[in-house]
């Protein structure tokens, strides 16, 4: 199925010229054993319905940005520029 993506810098451009990033999560630290590394790595969810995700938009701008999406339909409900705590 194919749907749009409204990049903060470059506006709605097909999804063909992004790339997913997955779901924004927090990194294990450096005391993490194997078995949560694993988990950080390889189980990721699937959810069916809104999620947040990373997307990149890797035939334009190069900006990795925040993308609100209903999985379930493809629509796009929000997207928007990553602000970190220090910004
Ligand atoms: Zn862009």
């Amino acid at each position: 199925m194919s749907f749009q993506i409204d990049c903060p810098n470059c506006g709605c451009r097909p999804v063909w010229e992004y790339h997913y990033g997955g779901t924004p999560r927090q990194r294990p630290d450096g005391s993490a054993t194997e078995r949560q590394w694993a988990e950080y790595l390889y189980n990721r969810p699937n959810i069916a319905g809104e999620q947040t995700e990373w997307w990149y938009h890797r035939s334009a701008c190069k900006l990795w940005f925040l993308v609100r999406r209903d999985t379930r339909t493809n629509q796009v409900l929000e997207t928007k520029r990553f602000a970190s705590a220090t910004e």
